[in-house]
């Protein structure tokens, strides 16, 4: 409230508690605090009846008129624990996503800033002397677990925990202190913010990393982006760069050019666990500017998560490489944001915020302004609109470093194949071939298939059943190390069958392959080659991807054969022969970015051929060989894919000319279900007709996971915006049966 002299009172701040449905509330500062307090900083603030720890959003902030107002009780801890701009950016979640911001700073945060965790106290104990034989002797008879401990201690080599001990031993703590008391034992305390945060990957694959003289096209994309970061005002770069360009060391020249200047850098890429050359050859690259680089992705325990946010929030670290919630991260002077691969849809959420980090990370350089760099060899639709359109600096990188040639595309019409091989019908005569002068040249060779397992459907010829899972409306798929047929959608498992559960023929047969059956086949047509297979039945170990990949390197294996996760910008100088062995199955995704996805897929996995001195060769299986993608891909013609497709995109009034949100309605009785949707649109047509234009209800492409039946609404929108202020509300209202869940996600990535 002014006062007298006009001037806004000092004392009043805002308070976002974390148990607090939604909003701020405001508090009264006590004037210790009144000085130092700032936005972000995490605080004890009284709540009802209870006590809850919560962000400081605004100070300082006007007083409500006519309330009396509570005192915030406690500062936990010294540093904000968010940024202001992203305490604005969780805001602008909150409107973008149609989701609490109390959902959004779930995601924000680690959950041991949440909960206010204080730094341990570790305390570790040496032992000091022995003492004299007769006091041991006595102290064996009289407290033989302190002489236990004693004996221990003596037999190692180091300090041992404190806790450790006691637990092992099954010890008091009070026969610990008396072993202190007497001087035979030596205890040191100390406070660990930040002992977890080892370096993640500092064991991993050592990637030599040293710098390379930029060439023409690499300076002149640094130079681009290196003018926008001197403005200090907000600019996006799209960096397109074919595979193979040297798009990393325009990264790191930018990175390096801002930790010089005393700023902070994000940079996101879009699965970290899998990316581990990335995370090396960065951390080599920035050793001697003294940078310690954190790595944040979803395998961190919650430990090293908690120390990496209080290294970054201290300002003790000033780059971070991580997953999506990297974009989070609370740097100080942040001046540049980078998103790899940022056609990955991986950056999307899946889970409540769905926010896409692409998205979130150009909107908080945009509260920031600073800079943001896009870089891929194959943007998204989406982003490639906003470069034409001059949102976006475009900066073009058309050629491999050293003038490598680009990889040949040999496309094999599997519906002729079939026709001339005798026998199994996965490999192609062609790709055998070249699989057979790999090994015979000692070259290596990389084989790609996004499905797991060794059969995929189990099928009866009398009754034309297929095995479903229990639970789920998709195929059971077979797994021949342990003769089971799994569902990949709930990981349901049963004994694969032998008879048909319709008709108990026994003339069922296993159709259609995976990874594990192309193993096979490659062992059976190779013997003396070595393969290594990846995917997630052989990942099941946290660190076996790393093992692989460096033995692959090594040159241990000769054939890497995988689904996805070898997909993305592994960089094996002496694989010459990457094959797709089904390019259809990303065709047929029930997915108006079938298209794109596949595009994307061909060009980034043939992206892993000829990266070394010798030549790549691309040979890509179909049964539909004329299609888009597939010849866009052959001719290595980014620019004639994204024309034809934005004009098919438009034609629709698909994104990214729309926005498309899509309503997911779920619940276990389908006709539930079905029920509230169609209530629902029709509810919505009555109060605000024409608000948007909607197609729907109707049954997901999954129709049942989980036994949840799901049906799915699609609006499309030119503003998400206005279209949810007018539409949430309306939903707030809307009774929806208490059976059934539904799910907005704002510019869907995954239409399933
Ligand atoms: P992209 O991400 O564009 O596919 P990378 O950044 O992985 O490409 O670079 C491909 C390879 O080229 C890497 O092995 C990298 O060390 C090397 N490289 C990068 N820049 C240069 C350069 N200017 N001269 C020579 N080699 C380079
Ligand atoms: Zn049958
Ligand atoms: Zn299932």
């Amino acid at each position: 409230m002014p006062n007298l002299f006009g001037e806004i009172e000092l004392g009043v701040a805002e308070v976002v508690p974390f148990d607090g449905g939604a909003r701020a509330y405001s508090y009264s500062v006590p004037a210790g605090l009144a000085k130092t307090l700032q936005v972000g900083q995490l605080v004890r603030v009284p709540l009802g009846g209870r006590v809850s720890l919560g962000v400081v959003w605004k100070y300082p902030a006007e007083a409500p008129a006519n309330t009396k107002l509570r005192s915030v009780i406690l500062l936990e801890y010294e540093q904000p624990v968010l940024t202001p701009d992203c305490c604005r950016l969780a805001e602008w979640m909150a409107g973008y996503y149609g989701c609490s911001l109390n959902s959004v700073l779930e995601t924000v945060l680690p959950a041991a800033v949440r909960k206010g965790v204080r730094p341990v106290l570790q305390r570790s104990l040496t032992l000091a002397k022995l003492p004299e034989k007769e006091v041991l002797e006595k102290m064996r008879r009289k407290a033989p677990r302190q002489a236990e401990a004693l004996d221990f201690l003596s037999a190692q080599k180091g300090p041992v925990e404190r806790a450790k001990l006691i637990a092992g031993l099954g010890m008091s703590q009070s026969a610990v202190d008396a072993l202190i008391k007497q001087g035979l034992v030596h205890e040191e305390a100390r406070v660990l913010w930040r002992e977890a945060y080892k370096n993640p990957f500092a064991e991993g694959e050592v990637v030599p990393a040293a710098g390379h003289k930029l060439n023409p096209e690499q300076v002149a994309a640094v130079e681009s982006a290196a003018q926008s970061l001197a403005k200090k005002t907000f600019h996006t770069h799209l960096l397109h760069g074919v595979t193979g360009s040297g798009k990393t060391e325009v990264y790191v020249a930018l990175i390096r050019q801002v930790v010089a200047a005393g700023g902070s850098a994000i940079f996101l890429v879009p699965e970290v666990a899998l990316t581990p050359q990335t995370v090396g050859r960065l951390r080599s690259r920035l050793a001697d500017l003294g940078v310690k680089v954190v790595v944040w992705h979803s395998h961190l325990s919650a430990g090293e998560r908690f120390d990496a946010w209080m290294a970054m929030s201290l300002g003790q670290s000033r780059v971070v490489v991580g997953a999506r919630s990297a974009v989070f991260a609370p740097l100080h002077d942040l001046r540049l944001i980078i998103v790899d691969e940022e056609h990955e849809p991986s950056f999307k959420q899946g889970e409540t915020p769905m926010y896409h980090g692409r998205d979130v990370a150009v909107m908080r350089a945009s509260l920031l302004g600073i800079t943001c760099v896009l870089g891929s060899a194959t943007p998204s639709l989406e982003t490639w609109r906003n470069a034409q359109a001059g949102r976006y600096i475009l900066n073009t990188m058309a050629k491999r470093v050293d003038d490598r040639p680009m990889p040949a595309f040999r496309i094999v019409d599997m519906r002729r194949e079939i026709l001339h091989s005798k026998g199994q019908h996965m490999l192609s005569r062609e790709l055998v071939q070249g699989l057979r002068e790999r090994l015979e040249k000692r070259e290596q060779a990389i084989l790609f298939l996004n499905r797991r397992g060794h059969s995929r459907s189990l099928v009866c010829p009398d009754c034309g059943a297929v095995v479903q899972c229990p639970r789920c409306s998709v195929a059971l798929t077979l797994h021949r190390e342990d003769d089971t047929a799994r569902c990949h959608l709930c990981n349901h498992q049963e004994k694969a069958p032998v008879l048909c559960p319709q008709c108990r023929s026994p003339k069922v047969r296993w159709k259609g392959y995976g990874t594990q059956k192309v193993e096979e086949t490659l062992t059976h047509l190779f013997p003396r080659a070595r393969v290594a297979r990846m995917d997630a039945d052989t990942m099941s170990k946290k660190d076996r991807f790393r093992e692989i990949l460096s033995d692959f390197r090594a040159g241990k294996y000769d054939i890497l054969l995988g689904t996805q996760m070898i997909a993305k910008g592994l960089d094996f100088p002496r694989v010459t022969l990457v094959g797709i062995i089904d390019a259809d199955l990303s065709l047929q995704l029930p997915d108006f970015r079938a298209s794109e996805r596949t595009f994307q897929l061909l060009t980034q996995v043939a992206g892993r051929a000829g990266r070394g001195d010798l030549e790549g060769v691309v040979v890509v299986q179909t049964f539909q060989p004329a299609t888009d993608p597939i010849q866009f891909a052959k001719r290595l013609d980014f620019l004639g894919f994204a024309s034809a497709e934005l004009e098919r995109r438009t034609e629709f009034g698909y994104p990214p000319c729309r926005h498309l949100i899509r309503h997911v309605f779920r619940g276990r009785s389908v006709d539930k279900v079905n029920f509230v949707a169609d209530a629902w649109v029709q509810e919505l047509n009555r109060l605000h007709p024409g608000l948007a234009e909607i197609r729907g209800p109707a049954p997901c492409p999954f129709e049942k996971i989980q036994d949840q039946h799901r049906v799915h609404l699609w609006y499309f929108v030119s503003g998400v915006k206005s279209f949810l202020a007018a539409m949430l509300p309306l939903r707030a209202k809307f009774l929806c049966d208490e059976e059934v869940i539904d799910v907005l996600d704002v510019d869907a990535q995954d239409c399933a």
